[in-house]
């Protein structure tokens, strides 16, 4: 199924303004820090506010919209990687926020954020628990009246410069997964420190560092122990949208490949001329069509699932689908691309640069594809 005449409108408006406002605002900012000016214009337009309830500040009657998160995600990633991004961590630093804060936590941070004059951020990695997050050990000490964070998370988006994390932390030792809490910690807290990492892409992103950093109780996001679920509803929303912005890049791929194979003369006519690059470009519109609408599919799924009260496995196994697939053909798309433009395509500063340094770190985070190839087999064997 495709979209709504209303949910075209939306890609179609999305695209326009960030061609018009953002995308200026994101060329020449520096590489791998936060982009405040961006955030900001996203929560002045609106942009942001369409990720979220009415009750702190969105448009939705529901608490979220996963079908619009996607739309957003790819129209914004067809034009402007760094604005994308910038989108996508309001929502996936907030979200366990929104879900499972306490109304007081919920009322200080998020409407700030949906306005882009909060930046939040998810910590969950760490240097010794990636993929294998139940292995994590930042840990979250009891004393009176809250907890103390001791120990680092890395490969933390936003981090070190954004001002409300959503930090798992370990409460229970040797409790594997059943043994993390999450929480919500302001930035400005005393003993948290850290330091950016630079990457190949212009992802803002950095280590942090908790010095017995002090969290209320009432900072706590869910129960104690149960935040494990709070980390895999946010992915289970998430990992789709991640597929759109992949997608979004890989249009953005084959829109560049049809214009330079419409032009560039070579054997005595465009290279479009030439059955084999004629069909390469025919695949990677076929794949990249294909991912769109398995991105569609478990974003519908999700919002189905969330109307109706609880999320089901379902929802893990199409969202785990639309990831893994989106994020792999795009990794596709984008090379064969580069191939159509020769020399040009791997110049700097070509779009095709942008495009080749950003495609490949989503086939690695929120679950890398092998996770999800293990999830989705969990849910055929089960
Ligand atoms: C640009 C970027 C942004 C990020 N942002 C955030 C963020 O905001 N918050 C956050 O918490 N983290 C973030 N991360 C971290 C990301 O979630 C981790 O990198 C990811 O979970 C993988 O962990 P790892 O890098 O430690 O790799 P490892 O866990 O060491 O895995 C390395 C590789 O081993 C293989 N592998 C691992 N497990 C399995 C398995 N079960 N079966 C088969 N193969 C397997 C995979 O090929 C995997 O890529 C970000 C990472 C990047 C690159």
């Amino acid at each position: 199924m495709g979209l709504s005449a209303a949910e075209q409108e939306l890609y179609d408006q999305t695209r326009v303004r960030c061609r018009e406002q953002f995308a200026g605002l994101a060329a020449g900012a520096p590489e791998g820090r936060i982009n405040r000016a961006v955030v900001s214009a996203l929560g002045r337009t609106g942009t942001i506010a369409r990720l979220f309830p009415a009750r702190i500040g969105g448009v939705h009657d529901t608490e979220v919209s996963a079908i619009d998160l996607c739309i957003l995600r790819e129209a914004l990633a067809r034009e402007s990687t760094e604005v994308e991004t910038a989108l996508a961590m309001q929502g996936l630093g907030s979200y366990p926020i929104l879900q499972s804060g306490r109304p007081a936590v919920v009322e200080r941070w998020m409407p700030g954020v949906c306005r882009g004059e909060v930046i939040p951020a998810f910590a969950m990695s760490e240097p010794d628990a990636g993929s294998d997050a139940a292995a994590m050990n930042l840990a979250a000490e009891r004393v009176p009246g809250g907890f103390r964070l001791t120990g680092t998370k890395t490969w933390i988006s936003n981090a070190p410069d954004a001002d409300v994390y959503t930090v798992f932390a370990r409460t229970t030792p040797g409790a594997g997964a059943r043994g993390v809490t999450a929480f919500c910690v302001d930035g400005a807290s005393a003993g948290l420190g850290g330091a950016p990492l630079e990457m190949i892409s212009a992802h803002p992103i950095g280590r942090l560092d908790f010095d017995a950093v002090f969290v209320p109780d009432e900072c706590v996001l869910g129960e104690v122990d149960a935040g494990f679920r709070v980390a895999m509803r946010t992915l289970d929303l998430f990992r789709p949208s991640v597929g759109a912005f992949a997608v979004g890049m890989a249009q953005a791929a084959l829109d560049l490949a049809v214009e330079h194979a419409g032009t560039r003369q070579a054997f005595g006519g465009p290279l479009r001329d030439l059955q084999a690059v004629a069909h390469a470009v025919a695949d990677m519109a076929v794949l990249t069509q294909a991912a769109r609408l398995m991105v569609h599919e478990a974003a519908r799924v999700y919002d189905a699932s969330a109307a109706a009260g609880s999320i089901t496995p379902a929802v893990t196994m199409a969202s785990s689908m639309a990831k893994l697939f989106a994020t792999e053909t795009a990794q596709r798309v984008v090379d064969a691309a580069v191939q159509l433009h020769g020399a040009r395509g791997l110049q700097r500063g070509h779009p095709l640069e942008a495009l080749y340094r950003d495609v490949r770190a989503p086939r690695i985070y929120e679950g890398a594809s092998e996770v999800q190839r293990t999830i989705i087999a969990r849910g055929l064997f089960r």
